[in-house]
C-alpha cells in the first residue's frame, strides 16, 4: 500500500461498514488480502447496528421485560410499580450500539484492515474518489460494494418532520398518539415498542392485511396480540394527505374507500427501503443495476464488472443482515480464489413482534401460488409442556414437506422465541432433512424446540400430544 499521498492503492476496497462490508473486509483480510474499508459514518456497523437490527431489538427486549413482569402476576410473581425510564432506555441502547461498534473496529484493526472515513464514488472500474475524508481516492484491484439501503418516503410526507425508523429508534419523545404508516415488519416492531412505552398507536397499511409476505395463519396470531396493544389497525388504507398542525399532524387516509382523518402527535413512516446505488458512479464501471436500483450479481456475488462484487441490501433477495453477511463471505472467498458460492437453499426471515414470527424455505402462501402440493404438519404451542410452564402458549410450529419424499421444504413458526427456533428449520432444509430426520432427533425436554419435532410428527400422523379419537 502506498501511503503518504492523499491517493492510496489497495488490493481490495470494501465500500460500506455494515454487516456486509465489515464481514467481507475481515474475511478477505483473513484470506491474506490487503484491505481498505471506506465508510462514511463515524461508526462501524452500518444500518444494522446503528439504526436497525440491534437498537430495535434492544428496545423490543426492554419493553418485553416490562410486559412479562406484568404478566408474571399470573404465576404469583408480584412486582410493584414497573415503569420504563426513557432516559435510561436511550442510554442503554446507545451503550449496546457503541460497544458493538467498537468491537467491530477492533476486529478490523486486529486484521490490519485500514479504515477510511468518507463517501466513496467510482471514477473508473479500478478506482474510487472519496469525499469528506483525509484520503482523496483509492485505486484497487478488486472491490466489494456493500453500501446498503435507505428509507423510502411517501409523497404525502415530503418535507414534513415525520419520523423514519432511524429517528423513532432514538426515542426523541413518547407521543401520546402515534400514527405508524406501514404494516410491514419495521412498522410493527416499532409500533409495539411505542405501544409498550405508552403511546396510543394507529397503524395504517395499504394492503388488505399486515405482513403480506408471511402466511396468514401466522400473521393472525400476531394481529390478535397487536389489536390488544394498538388503538387501531387500519388495513386497506392509503395515506392521501398530511399536514403539520400546531401540536402534531393531521393525516388523511382513504380507508376502505372512505375518507378518515387521524390526529397524531407524531407520525412514523415505515414503508420499506431502497438500495444505495444511485450516486455511486456505477456508470463509470460495467456494473449493471436494474430499474429498482438493485445491483445484478452471480452466485459468487460478482457483478458484470469482473473485478467488482456486491453484497447485502444493494443486491437481490431479502434485505436482511444475515443474508448480507453470508454474501460477504462468498465475495471475499471468491476474490481470494476459494471455491465459494451463494448456493444457500434458504434465507430465514424473522419478525420480532410479540409473539415472534419466523419462517424459512417454502411458505404455504408460496406453495399455493406455485401450485405445489405440500404436506403440512402443525403443532400448537398450547399442547407443549414448556410453553405452559413459561405461560407462552400462543402460536404454533408448521412444517411443510414434499408429500412423496417427505423432504422438509419449509418451516414457519409463530410464538415465543420463534427467532431462535427457526435455525433448526434452516439447518434441516440446507442438510436435505426429511420429516423422519426431524422426528427421530431427540429434542431436549422440556423446551420449545420440541414443537419442531412434534410438528414433524403431526405431518406423519404420529404425534402423541395431539388429541385424537380411536377408530
Ligand atoms: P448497511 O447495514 O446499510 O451498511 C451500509 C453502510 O454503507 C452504511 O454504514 C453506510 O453509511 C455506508 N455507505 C453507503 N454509501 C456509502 C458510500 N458511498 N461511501 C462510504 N460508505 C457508504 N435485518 C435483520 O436481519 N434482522 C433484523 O432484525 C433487522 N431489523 C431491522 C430493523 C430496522 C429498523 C431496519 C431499518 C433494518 C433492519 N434490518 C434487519 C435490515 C438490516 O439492517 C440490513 O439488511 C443490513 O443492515 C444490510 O447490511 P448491508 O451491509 O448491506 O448495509
Amino acid at each position: 500500500m502506498v501511503m503518504g499521498s492523499l491517493k492510496q492503492e489497495a488490493e481490495v476496497v470494501v465500500i460500506g461498514g455494515g454487516p456486509g462490508g465489515y464481514t467481507a473486509a475481515i474475511r478477505a483480510a483473513d484470506l491474506g488480502k490487503e484491505v481498505v474499508l471506506i465508510e462514511e459514518r463515524d461508526r462501524m456497523g452500518g444500518v444494522c447496528l446503528t439504526e436497525g437490527c440491534i437498537p430495535s431489538k434492544t428496545l423490543i427486549n426492554a419493553v418485553a421485560i416490562a410486559l412479562d413482569a406484568r404478566k408474571a402476576q399470573d404465576m404469583g410473581v408480584l412486582f410493584d410499580g414497573i415503569r420504563l425510564d426513557e432516559n435510561q432506555l436511550r442510554k442503554w441502547t446507545q451503550t449496546v450500539v457503541s460497544e458493538l461498534s467498537s468491537g467491530i473496529s477492533s476486529l478490523l484493526k486486529g486484521r490490519g484492515v485500514e479504515k477510511i472515513k468518507g463517501r466513496a464514488r467510482f471514477d473508473s472500474d479500478r478506482s474510487v474518489i472519496i469525499e469528506g475524508g483525509e484520503v482523496s481516492g483509492v485505486e484497487f484491484k478488486q472491490c466489494i460494494i456493500a453500501t446498503g439501503s435507505r428509507i423510502n418516503e411517501i409523497p404525502a410526507a415530503y418535507n414534513l418532520p415525520v419520523w423514519s425508523s432511524a429517528e423513532a429508534l432514538k426515542i426523541p419523545s413518547i407521543p401520546e398518539k402515534l400514527v405508524v404508516v406501514g404494516g410491514g415488519y419495521i412498522g410493527l416492531e416499532m409500533g409495539l415498542v411505542y405501544a409498550g412505552l405508552g403511546s396510543k398507536v394507529s397503524m395504517v397499511e395499504f394492503f388488505p392485511r399486515l405482513l403480506t409476505c408471511a402466511d396468514p395463519d401466522l400473521v393472525d396470531v400476531v394481529v390478535k396480540s397487536c389489536e390488544k396493544r394498538f388503538k387501531e389497525i387500519l388495513t386497506d388504507s392509503r395515506v392521501t394527505g398530511m399536514v403539520k398542525t400546531e401540536n402534531g399532524f393531521s393525516v388523511t387516509i382513504d380507508h376502505n374507500n372512505k375518507k378518515r382523518i387521524l390526529d397524531a402527535d407524531r407520525v412514523l413512516v415505515a414503508v420499506g427501503r431502497k438500495p444505495n446505488t444511485g450516486d455511486l458512479g456505477l456508470e463509470n464501471t460495467k456494473v449493471v443495476v436494474n430499474d429498482k436500483g438493485v445491483i445484478e450479481t452471480d452466485d459468487k456475488c460478482r457483478t458484470a464488472q469482473e473485478n467488482i462484487f456486491a453484497v447485502g441490501d444493494v443486491t437481490k433477495g431479502p434485505m436482511l443482515a444475515h443474508k448480507a453477511a453470508r454474501e460477504a463471505k462468498v465475495a471475499a472467498e471468491a476474490i481470494a480464489g476459494e471455491p465459494s458460492a451463494f448456493d444457500n437453499r434458504v434465507v430465514p426471515a424473522v419478525i420480532f413482534t410479540d409473539p415472534e414470527i419466523a419462517w424459512v424455505g417454502l411458505t404455504e402462501l408460496a406453495a399455493k401460488d406455485r401450485g405445489r402440493k405440500v404436506k403440512v404438519g402443525k403443532f400448537p404451542l398450547k399442547a407443549l409442556g414448556k410453553a405452559r410452564a413459561i405461560n407462552r402458549t400462543e402460536g404454533f410450529v408448521k412444517v411443510l414437506s414434499d408429500p412423496d419424499s417427505k423432504l422438509v421444504l419449509g418451516m414457519s413458526i409463530v410464538g415465543h422465541k420463534a427467532s431462535e427456533l427457526i435455525a433448526e428449520g434452516a439447518l434441516a432444509i440446507e442438510m436435505g432433512a426429511t420429516l423422519e430426520d426431524l422426528l427421530v432427533t431427540i429434542h431436549p425436554h422440556p423446551t420449545l424446540s420440541e414443537a419442531v419435532m412434534e410438528a414433524a410428527e403431526a405431518a406423519m400422523g404420529s404425534s402423541v400430544h395431539i388429541a385424537r379419537k380411536r377408530g
